[in-house]
């Protein structure tokens, strides 16, 4: 997981510091000698680090003057509004034209996944913003990029423009905003040549291409794994092109979180997106505030709610609600509640978004198991649609015919209809006292 190391050694830091009732200059200055060493460690730029240091100190400082009840976590506090502010502060919207087409381009070195990221950018747009975006595959240098693009578009349902790759990239951009124009494109998504490190002539075509309209964004795609590297990157694409803001990949993976923390006071250019995985719907706007909460293992609990709102839908939750209170919930309904969970993604990665959950030793090696999932959807599905609306019916025979069909023992069978009676008696106890029933029941 990205930042495990920091987040592990500033949760250290902070545990010492939690209950104190008074906290003295000498504890401020023990925690940030803690403090600073976690950040040099996960590669956090060292100006970055001493500004970070300094403001926190002289907030922390003061706290044991102010009559707080708990100046312990009133520090943690500052922690987390330091972090916060490093990271940007509010999280940076994309700006669109109030004139359409609105105009991103996307620039970065090779392999940090700008191609990726522009077919997921383009689904974010299409799906949460309802735009109508047009994929321009402008990148003529590595090999097979316009293909990549191509096959992007294919399987998210995109158009792509595409010219080949013996006409100049400026030719594709200008056709390609002609084109957006008479189709009524609203966005206009400009995946520029990659390079393997700056370069002064396609710094110029970038150049080239910006001048042919200017574009509302112009997103640098880096690498979290590159760490220092990436805010290097950053700094030199900005100097030559000028960013808007900045589209961090891979922090689904190890990254000690350096690049994270340092691109934004570098460059003085918000973190607009991370990436968070290979899939095509595997980005997500960037939150300072939930990051740091994240870092500080106060959990991610908004994303969380986030990520279920996205994937539940409205309708189906009102009428299980209805069917939990009517007590009319049956295995159908149970099958399909699983696969809305597993809609939201891998269990473990949603885990690890709770509160506490960087302290739950060797949670990262925790694979939920998906098989088992499938071990129990295999039993429902062997059910016989009387089974599943009244599982009483379900007798031994019953029990048996149903284990053999799935695959699984009567053990297993026996363990689902025990679950599966418990959670409706807790269901009928959760409506029951959200009517008021469960009032009069706990009297009885
Ligand atoms: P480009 O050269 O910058 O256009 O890079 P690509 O878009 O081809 O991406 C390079 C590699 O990084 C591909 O294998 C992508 O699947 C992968 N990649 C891109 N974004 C992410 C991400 O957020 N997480 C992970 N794990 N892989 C990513």
């Amino acid at each position: 997981m990205a930042f495990e190391g920091l987040a592990e050694r500033l949760q250290g830091t902070i545990q010492k510091i939690k209950g104190k009732g008074k906290v003295s200059e000498q504890d401020v200055k023990e925690m940030m000698r803690e403090v600073r060493f976690a950040l040099i460690e996960a590669d956090v730029n060292l100006k970055v680090v001493k500004e970070f240091v300094k403001k926190v100190s002289e907030r922390a400082v003061g706290v044991d003057v102010m009559q707080s009840l708990t100046p312990g976590q009133q520090v943690i506090k500052i922690v987390q509004d330091e972090l916060t502010q490093l990271m940007g502060g509010e999280q940076s919207p994309i700006k669109f034209n109030t004139k359409p087409p609105t105009v991103i381009m996307m620039v970065g070195l090779q392999g940090a996944g700008k191609t990726t990221t522009s077919g997921k950018l383009a689904n974010v747009l299409r799906k949460k913003y309802n735009r109508k975006p047009l994929l321009v595959a402008a990148d003529v240098y590595r090999p097979a990029a316009v293909q990549q693009l191509q096959t992007l578009g294919k399987q998210l349902s995109l158009p792509v423009f595409a010219l080949g790759t013996d006409v100049s990239p400026v030719e594709i951009a200008r056709q390609a905003l002609e084109h957006a124009k008479e189709e009524h494109y609203d966005v206009v998504i400009i995946d520029t040549a990659g390079r393997l490190h700056i370069d002064e002539t396609l710094m110029q075509e970038l150049k080239d291409i910006r001048a042919l309209k200017e574009p509302d964004e112009v997103f640098l795609v880096v690498d979290a794994m590159t760490g220092q590297d990436a805010v290097n990157v950053a700094e030199s694409f900005n100097e030559a092109v000028g960013i808007t803001g900045v589209v961090l990949t891979k922090l689904d993976g190890d990254t000690r979180g350096g690049a994270a923390l340092s691109i934004r006071s570098v460059t003085q250019k918000p973190i607009k997106f991370v990436g968070m995985g290979e899939k095509l719907d595997a980005l997500e706007a960037f939150h300072p505030e939930r990051m740091a909460s994240r870092i500080l293992g106060m959990g991610d609990v908004l994303s969380l709610i986030e990520k279920a709102q996205a994937n539940v839908d409205e309708a189906k939750a009102k009428e299980l609600e209805e069917k939990f209170k009517t007590q009319s919930f049956t295995f159908d309904d149970f099958v399909e509640q699983l696969q809305q969970v597993k809609k939201m993604g891998p269990l473990d990665e949603i885990l690890k978004m709770l509160p506490g959950a960087n302290k739950i030793k060797g949670l990262d090696n925790v694979k939920v198991d998906d098989k088992q999932m499938g071990r129990v959807e295999a039993i429902i599905y062997s059910m016989t649609p009387a089974e599943k609306t009244n599982p009483e019916i379900i007798n031994g025979s019953r029990k048996k015919r149903i284990a053999k069909g799935s695959g699984t023992s009567i053990q297993e069978v026996n363990r689902l209809l025990k679950q599966f009676e418990e959670m409706k008696k807790m269901m009928k106890q959760m409506t029951g006292m959200a009517t008021g029933k469960g009032k009069k029941k706990m009297k009885l």
